[in-house]
Parts: C-alpha cells; structure tokens; sequence
C-alpha cells in the first residue's frame, strides 16, 4: 500500500516557503522588525496554522505569540524561537525554530502521542532588537524580568517611539508584566540554525548547545601626541593609530593563539581624524567573547597585555572601559544528555558546542531546564540574505526536535 500521507517535513518546508511573502525585499533578505506591520503579518499568518494543528493561539501584552496544545497535567514544555528579523535578514534564523514547533506538534499527533503535560509554541517578540535597541524584549516579558520604562520612550530610525508603535497593535506598553509566563514552564527547547560553520565543516547533522558564550564590550583609548604631519619627524612620533593598528593585530593574534576566546575591533575613531595631523588620540570598540567560567577573564587580561605592550613600544597611555559584560549563561546538562540520546536514536550525526550568538534560550535559561539543538548554516552565513539550511538539514532538525519532545513530554 502506498502512503500518499505527505511526509511531515514537507509540510514544514512549504510553511517556510509561505513566511517568504512577508517582509521580503528584491534582494531575497527579510525585514520583519519589532511591531511593524510585516512582523504582525506573519504573527497572524502563523497563528492560524498553529490553529490548524490543533493549538490554542493568542499574542501575549509583549507581543509573543503563545500556541497551547494543552494536554496532561502540570507545567509545559515550551518550543520557542522568534519570526521577527535584522534589517535585509535571513529566511532561517528564528523562522525555522518557531515552524518546526508547529510541525513536532503536527508529527506527535499524526502519530498518536498523549503528552504527559502541555506542549506549548512560542515566537518571542523582538529577539533580534534592532528597531529600538530592546533586545528580546518578549522572552525577558515571559520571564517576568521589568523592562526599563525608558525602552517606551526609545525611537527608530523614522522616530517612531517604541510605545507609539506598540499602540499599532493595540499593546500597551504599561501592560507589559501581564506576559509573564514562566511559572507555567517546565523545560524550554529551541532550534536554531547555527549561523557560524561548525557543523557544515566537520559534516555534522546536529549541534547540541552546552552554553551561550559570555560577551564583554570595551572602549579602548589610546592617547599620544597631535602634531603637524610635515614638520614632526617619523622618530620619536607619539601616533594613537599606529599604536592601535598593531593592537588590534595582536588582539587577533592572541585570540588565535588562545584556542579560546575571540576578539573583534568593529569600529575606530581618531582624534583629530585630519588627513595631514598625527592622531594624537585613537578609540576602538573590542567585542571579547568566550565560552566556560574564567574565559573571559583570560581574554580580558590577554587584552590588558597587548595595550601594556603596544604602549610602551609606542609611548602611548590606555584608558579602557567596559561597556557592556553578559557573563555566559549554561545550558542544562540533563537536556543536553537527553537531546544527544534523542538525536543518537534518530541515527543523526551530533557534536556538542557553544553558541557564540544569544538566543531567547539565554533568557528562560536562568529560570527553567533549557536546551537548544543546532542545524547546519551553509557557509556559516546569517543574518544577511544568503543564509541558508537545505532542506535535508531542516528534516534532520525536525527529527531532532520530535524526539526530543517526544521525551520532555512523554
Ligand atoms: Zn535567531
């Protein structure tokens, strides 16, 4: 007999190709910010088909979009992602996390499963944080944590406030505490794509995510001496960028040298930037990042040696301070085991690893047993319109994701 039932996957992969009519541009990236009318399209179009699989469906005071399959008793296991984007993003990055939510609770029914407990889908609003710089603004909503009431006031590029934008949905920025959901979690789960190379290099089908790196930002200043460009002779020259540009190789090399940690200077400004006056004064933004307890205190200090170096090579002072410090946050071990006897049984190939990006999974991590499963990036690219996961990789992560429900909620 011949089953002309269609594989589950393939009605996962057409509901990835139907979020492509929201919020696309010529060049194939996806803009779907926080509260635009893009993101509430989606919200709505992907509301219906948690409805078509059976769950109940509503957007929380934050904005997240909750699917309840409420079955069993107790506290739920929750599948979350988000379906908002970066400005000219990807198709994958949030967007297969939530629709491969939907399509494990289509499988468990197709199959006849009885969750123990509830089973719920979430997308939380604005992961990605880019309109009003508030960053997983729902997933810290679902946790219960207060959100700064200057968040209200932040405006986008077109200055728009973020409450103002809120009123377009009918939310209310005051209202935001209602969305605190975390007393009615048991576990959380999240799949995302990788985006970074890891698992296309080596071959490897799934990642499961030990932890989300820890991030510190500095502002590096390194002061000399402004003089003429002409009349200063080349030795004994007291130059901010000289000193800077050997910094930020050595910050590069150290970072190689550590096996560890990672460094990235993203922005420099000179001091007084003219083009025939000695910069007197140069600052460079450094984005350190590393996994485990202590990391980022050897990057820290790998820094601190480079600027004594470069200063005394090159007569020059350094003032840094830190601007922001999210130390790293676990994720739960036991989940971890879980996932990988999941994925074994599913005769995937799987590797643990860090997460060098936050995901909401950082937010509930603290709060709740949290896990995340990893799928290939081709090419390690994300946010950026040639992010892709191929579609065997996509059913390799549903699978992965299916059996490990299968086991939170059995
Ligand atoms: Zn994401």
């Amino acid at each position: 007999m011949v089953d002309r039932a269609p594989r589950p996957e393939a009605e996962l992969l057409q509901d990835l190709s139907a979020l492509d009519r929201f919020g696309r541009d010529e060049a194939g990236g996806f803009t779907r910010l926080a509260w635009s009318g893009e993101l509430l399209d989606t919200l709505e179009w992907t509301a219906q088909r948690m409805r078509d699989a059976g769950l109940v469906a509503e957007i929380d005071a934050a904005g997240n979009l909750i699917g309840r399959w409420e079955m069993g008793e107790g506290k739920a296991v929750v599948i979350g992602s988000h379906l908002d984007t970066v400005t000219a993003g990807g198709r994958f990055d949030g967007a297969l996390g939530v629709l491969t939510g939907i399509d494990v609770v289509r499988r468990l029914r197709a199959e006849g499963f009885t969750p123990s407990r509830p089973i719920w889908v979430v997308a939380f609003m604005d992961e990605e944080g880019e309109r009003f710089n508030s960053v997983m603004l729902g997933s810290r909503a679902f946790v219960g944590e207060v959100i700064p009431a200057d968040e209200a006031e932040r405006r986008d590029a077109l200055d728009v406030g973020m409450g103002e934008a809120m009123r377009t949905w009918d939310r209310d920025f005051s209202a935001i505490p209602a969305a605190r959901r975390i007393d009615e979690v048991r576990c959380y789960v999240e799949l995302h794509v990788e985006l970074g190379p890891v698992l296309e290099a080596e071959g490897v089908d799934i990642g499961v995510v030990t932890e989300i790196v820890g991030l510190v930002g500095l502002s590096v200043t390194l002061a000399g001496a402004t003089n003429h460009a002409g009349t200063t002779p080349m030795v004994g020259r007291r130059d901010a960028l000289v000193g800077a540009a050997k910094a930020i190789t050595a910050l590069r090399d150290a970072a190689l040298d550590s096996g560890r940690h990672m460094a990235t200077v993203g922005s420099i400004r000179t001091v007084p930037g003219g083009a025939n006056a000695i910069p007197g004064e140069c600052t460079l933004s450094v984005d350190l990042r590393a996994p485990g307890a202590g990391g980022l205190q050897a990057a820290r200090a790998s820094v601190r040696a480079v600027l004594a170096k470069v200063c005394d090579e090159e007569q020059l002072t350094a003032a840094l301070t830190e601007t922001y410090d999210l130390p790293p946050v676990p994720l739960d071990p036991q989940i971890a085991d879980l996932m990988e006897r999941a994925v074994e049984r599913e005769g995937l190939r799987h590797r643990r690893m860090p997460s060098g990006a936050g995901h909401d999974a950082m937010l509930l991590a603290p709060y709740v047993p949290a896990g995340m499963l990893f799928v290939p990036s081709v090419a390690g690219v994300g946010h950026a319109p040639e992010e892709f996961t191929s579609d065997a990789d996509v059913a390799r992560g549903a699978a992965a994701l299916t059996a490990t429900i299968r086991e939170l909620a059995r």
